[in-house]
């Protein structure tokens, strides 16, 4: 369900288009140094909630902590994390402090409520984005339900987008079942009844170990497929970019892909 449902103005200051971490950490750091801006942007996301792509990845591949380590996280004071974990110690994970997948979750939720932002996520779409000719310069955004909104400024931040599949998935000339070819986006370990099946995973990274682990939990046989030897990293970026002190968040999102039966 959608966090609020309100009018839509005519025209916006800012507009950030998607939900997630990305424009959750844009948002509290915008209104940490501007206040004024409270009234001034809005979010747009199909979903019409925050976060809502992040938990659906973090629960669909039952990963039970982040691998990034606590001070990765959307509220503009470097410790809120940790201060907020404070009373949950056992979901900082060794061994720099990975938070908990819940622990996560629920701190997100406390920065959406600190920093009153449960109602600036509208539940649409951007489907379309428009240079506006009039005498400021602005974007005409056209929205999945139909509405239009003049914004002055926009960010998009709508993740990872489409998902990349490597160029041989097109050459298959064959007919195959099309449940039976996925990229990892697609995949839903919860649903997923794997018993007694071999399953092919192509992909070398963390995302892949997620996957084979669910599922050979659920008794399938898993061959991983990578194109080098698969080795443990501590870090997803160099940890130069660590810590309080980094302005800029990095991350990988490994290509894996499933192959069944
Ligand atoms: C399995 C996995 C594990 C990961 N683990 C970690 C981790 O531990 N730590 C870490 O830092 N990163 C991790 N990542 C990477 C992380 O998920 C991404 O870096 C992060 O989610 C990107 O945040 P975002 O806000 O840019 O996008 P997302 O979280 O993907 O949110 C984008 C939102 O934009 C919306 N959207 C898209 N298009 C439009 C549109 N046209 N109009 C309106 N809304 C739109 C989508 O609905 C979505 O809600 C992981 C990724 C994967 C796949």
């Amino acid at each position: 369900m959608p966090d609020a449902v309100f009018a839509l103005p005519d025209s916006i200051d800012l507009a950030i288009i998607g939900a997630g971490p990305h424009a959750l950490t844009l948002v509290t750091h915008l209104l940490q140094k501007k206040k004024s801006m409270r009234r001034r942007f809005l979010v747009f996301d199909p979903s019409g909630t925050w976060m809502r792509q992040w938990n659906h990845q973090f629960a669909a591949l039952e990963i039970p902590h982040l691998r990034s380590p606590a001070v990765h996280q959307p509220d503009p004071a470097p410790h809120a994390l940790r201060t907020f974990a404070e009373r949950r110690p056992n979901e900082l994970f060794a061994p720099y402090d990975l938070p908990g997948t819940n622990l996560f979750q629920d701190f997100c939720q406390e920065v959406i409520r600190r920093w009153q932002l449960q109602t600036c996520v509208y539940p649409a779409q951007v489907v379309q984005i428009q240079p506006f000719s009039d005498r400021r310069s602005r974007f005409c955004l056209e929205l999945s339900d139909g509405q239009t909104m003049v914004a002055r400024r926009v960010v998009i931040a709508n993740g990872g987008g489409r998902p990349h599949f490597p160029g041989w998935v097109d050459q298959i000339s064959q007919n195959y079942p099309e449940d039976r070819l996925l990229h990892s986006h697609q995949v839903d370990l919860r649903g997923s009844h794997l018993r007694g099946e071999r399953v092919l995973i192509i992909g070398g990274g963390l995302t892949s170990g997620h996957l084979a682990v669910g599922a050979i939990q659920r008794g399938a046989e898993v061959m991983l497929m990578s194109r080098r030897s698969v080795y443990e990293k501590l870090f997803d970026a160099d940890p130069g970019w660590l810590g309080p002190n980094t302005s800029k968040i990095s991350g990988q999102n490994p290509i894996g892909l499933l192959a069944g039966r």
